[in-house]
């Protein structure tokens, strides 16, 4: 295993602890900082607050051997980083004549006189580097404590930004050393978490690079892969070796290798065989025909999309037999592959796909409970259909629902 720098972010800023505004710098910083290796292993988020600022600036210069910060480097009275940062590291403020001068200048160029507050952007960390800020007036600082980088940044992503990549990126490439980091995600329909975890981890638990994260993302499992390496190709290739061991264990369930959703990879394989579908939904409301022409070109193969929700319309638009509704009720096998068949016929595509079940949270019964789905796969030789027990709520139910239907025609495509 590699030696891997640690870093840790610390988003300072009343405002991002308000319900409606989020520390979006951190995740920027999170991903240029994994590009060359370097992990990332807490994020922290205060407000404009001495006492709090300074614990977590101490604390995380004794624990991580890259501490980030951003914001507080304004010029008004809730601008504390400078100052508590100097204090947290028990580093005297001093005043930068340099920095003043280029401030002043910056006034004068819109035709203004610097306002007397705005000299406190002009005090720096003894012993620190200033980093120069061009879309600003705040300069950022990078301190080098005890083995420890710690770096003063500003808060507008468009001043932060650049002077991450211009004048701390290069530092840190030095510091992290020549580790590249590489990722990949397959995506898993069919199997749930643990039933996935069960039948993998015998084969991931085996390496420590790469490191394997599962995750459970709306109704798709996916699998992350992080490896580590002296180059991009190492890395890759430990990748291509963990992957392929994965592929080989769960066959089919695997339906993405490079982060495509369903709809996307569903759209590739109808297109490549140029066949063409039409959809008949009941409980999903029409949010497979929405997941399907959310995806550009899609007018190539996806014709028709029929919501059919009343038992009338199942009859009247998709020519499913009254008697039908009646004997086996909406939900039901025979009822999906009638409108499969119905659909299909209806538009002349090469498929027909349905989906009728029972969301939620209304309307289940012993016999017939909440999450009962059935799906239907017509093609110009046989209908097929599977019969499902979907959790969750509403939501949930609906987009499992819409998921598995689309898993059955990708499998069918195959
Ligand atoms: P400051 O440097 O604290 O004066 O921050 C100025 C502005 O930068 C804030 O009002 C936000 O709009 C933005 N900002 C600060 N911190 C963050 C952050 N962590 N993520 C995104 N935007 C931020
Ligand atoms: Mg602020």
């Amino acid at each position: 295993m590699f030696e891997t720098l640690s870093a840790e972010i610390i988003a300072i800023g009343s405002e991002l602890l308000a319900p409606d505004r989020s520390d979006t710098n951190s995740l920027w910083l999170t991903e240029k900082l994994n590009s060359i290796g370097i992990e990332v292993k807490l994020k922290t988020i205060v407000g404009d607050d001495d006492e709090r600022l300074e614990e977590a600036i101490r604390d995380a210069s004794r624990r991580s051997k890259v501490v980030i910060t951003t914001g507080g480097l304004g010029p008004t009275e809730d601008d504390i980083t400078r100052k508590v940062a100097a204090r947290a590291l028990g580093r005297r403020l001093l005043l930068d004549e340099t920095i003043l001068a280029d401030l002043r200048q910056r006034f004068l160029a819109f035709g203004h006189v610097m306002p007397e507050r705005n000299s406190r952007q002009a005090m720096v960390i003894e012993d620190a580097e200033v980093l120069a800020n061009p879309n600003g007036s705040a300069p950022g600082i990078f301190i080098e404590h005890d083995g420890v980088a710690i770096i003063l940044l500003p808060g507008p992503p468009r001043e932060m930004r650049p002077m991450f990549e211009d004048h701390v990126l290069p530092r840190l490439v030095v510091r992290a050393g020549a580790v590249k980091v590489v990722r990949r995600m397959l995506r898993v329909a069919g199997l749930g978490e643990s039933a996935l975890d069960e039948k993998i981890a015998p084969i991931y638990t085996q390496y420590e690079n790469p490191q394997t994260t599962i995750l459970f993302n709306q109704t798709e499992v996916e699998i992350h892969l992080t490896a580590r390496g002296r180059s991009e190709e190492e890395a890759e290739a430990l990748l291509d070796r963990l992957s392929e061991q994965l592929e080989e264990r769960l066959g089919d369930a695997v339906f993405s290798f490079a982060g495509e959703k369903m709809e996307e990879v569903v759209g590739l394989k109808l297109s490549v065989g140029r066949y063409t579908l039409a959809v008949a939904e009941s409980c999903t409301g029409g949010l497979i025909s929405q997941r399907l022409t959310d995806v550009a070109g899609s007018s190539k193969y996806f014709v028709e999309g029929v919501v059919a929700y009343s038992n009338e319309t199942k009859t009247r638009a998709l020519g499913v037999k009254t008697a039908l509704l009646r004997e086996h009720g909406a939900v039901s096998k025979e009822v999906a592959e009638a409108m499969a068949e119905g659909v299909r016929k209806r538009a002349k595509t090469d498929f027909g796909l349905s989906i009728t079940g029972i969301a939620g949270p209304d309307g289940g019964s012993d016999e017939k409970p909440v999450g009962l789905v059935y799906i239907a796969l017509a093609d110009d030789a046989h209908t097929k259909s599977r019969k499902l027990m979907l959790p969750g709520d509403r939501q949930l139910i609906r987009w499992r629902a819409s998921q598995a239907a689309l898993d059955l025609l990708r499998r069918r495509l195959i």
